[in-house]
């Protein structure tokens, strides 16, 4: 059995999909992993380390994709007149690929697997159930997210975060707000207080109250009955009514004024992210405010941020980097990687004496959760209405 992997070609993408750690891993479990020359550099893993770690270095990405049962990418491969080459016509037929495939932002990618015959999974639809804690892609990457929003946040300002009384005067903490209180948005709240600041959050599920508070923020939300029904059984947000978003575009426009520092993380999946900060709102903040919109990809959470800008809207700076995990290539990258060997080990039978092979039950309810295409067809219900 071969595992592929591939360098990243999406613009922006520094992560790769597999580092010395798992490719040992792979190894032990039967597999024959070759990954690209350079695919690990911009993580700060060298080619020596993944040949140390019993992998093969592969500059040639036709001879990479041959025969390859596996193939393990970090975004979705590119498809023709995308890029600079077409790497889904290299994946061979019947192979399985995982990766955080966003079939929501490329809906025709996912009929061009099931006709090029590859068994495609999107790791960011593994259900959030116990069993696939360790395999949480979304987590894992949402947390470094987090992290990383609120130290671009420090750098851009150009003020102090914590208070600081000193004999020349003193310095007024900065005063953050973080809104959506999922997993980016509880280790902004937590990165910030580290950092001194006072923090305070919204968000529309109720259960965010209680960790917010724990991480010693002040929460502050609309109060509305709808939010009782505010949260999937998944855990996810809902889009909200035109009724509620106008009381929380008042909670938001008060608060905002007063902040210095304002982290956007709200999503809705499988939707456009909720505007919360709106033109007015950013103009009612004082020269030198900061907004970090780690939503500027799926549609921001603030109208003025720019995909890939920073933007001063009358002194105020909206921030708007792409691809915020990968600001951290590193650690983003050892933790994809290990959410991906944990998704595939419990796939991999070896039965005594013969080489390991994967045995996939599609009818387990992580597979049937990710499975976008398999034997030539789409078979993921969010998308076999369009396939047909
Ligand atoms: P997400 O990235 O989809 O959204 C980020 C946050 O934005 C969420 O907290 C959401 O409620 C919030 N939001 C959406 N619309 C909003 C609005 N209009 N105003 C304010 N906030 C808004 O969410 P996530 O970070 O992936 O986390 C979603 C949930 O999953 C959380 O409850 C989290 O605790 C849970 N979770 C569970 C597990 C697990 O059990 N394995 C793992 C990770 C996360």
């Amino acid at each position: 059995m071969k595992i592929a992997v591939p360098r990243e070609r999406r613009a922006h993408e520094r992560r790769v999909a597999a580092t010395p750690d798992t490719v040992k891993k792979y190894i032990g479990l039967g597999f024959e992993v070759v990954v690209e020359a350079g695919a690990g550099l911009e993580s700060q893993v060298s080619d020596e380390l993944y040949i140390n770690a019993g992998a093969t270095v592969e500059a040639d990405l036709a001879a990479l994709y041959r025969g390859a049962d596996v193939v393990l990418k970090v975004q979705r491969p590119l498809v023709a007149g995308e890029g600079e080459l077409n790497e889904l016509a290299l994946i061979p037929k019947g192979a399985l690929l995982l990766g955080v495939l966003s079939p929501f932002n490329d809906p025709e990618s996912v009929a061009a697997y099931a006709a090029a015959g590859v068994t495609a999974m999107a790791l960011e639809f593994v259900p959030r159930i116990s069993r696939a804690q360790s395999m949480d892609v979304l987590s894992s990457q949402s947390n470094l997210a987090g992290y990383r929003a609120v130290l671009d946040a420090a750098y851009e300002y150009d003020r102090a975060m914590p208070m600081m009384m000193t004999a020349a005067g003193t310095v007024a903490p900065a005063k953050v707000m973080v809104l959506g209180a999922g997993v980016a948005g509880l280790q902004a709240i937590a990165t910030a207080k580290r950092l001194g600041a006072i923090v305070s959050a919204t968000d529309v599920r109720p259960a965010a109250k209680e960790q917010v508070e724990s991480l010693g923020g002040r929460f502050v939300m609309v109060d509305s009955e709808e939010t009782r029904e505010a949260e999937t059984a998944g855990g996810y947000a809902k889009e909200m009514s035109d009724d509620f978003k106008r009381r929380q575009a008042e909670l938001v426009a008060t608060t905002i004024k007063t902040q210095d520092i304002v982290i956007c993380t709200a999503l809705i999946p499988g939707r456009k992210a909720p505007t919360l900060v709106n033109d007015e709102m950013v103009a009612s903040m004082r020269p030198g405010s900061i907004i970090i919109d780690l939503a500027v990809e799926q549609g921001g959470n603030c109208t003025a941020s720019k995909p890939g800008e920073v933007v001063n809207v009358g002194g105020v700076k909206v921030v708007g980097h792409f691809n915020v995990p990968s600001r951290l290539a590193a650690d983003a990258s050892a933790l994809y990687a290990k959410n991906l060997l944990n998704y595939l080990t419990p796939l991999v039978k070896a039965e005594e004496g013969a080489p390991a092979g994967l045995a996939l039950d599609f009818a387990d309810e992580i597979l049937a959760a990710a499975t976008l295409t398999r034997d030539g067809r789409v078979v993921h219900s969010a998308f076999v209405e369009q396939a047909e």
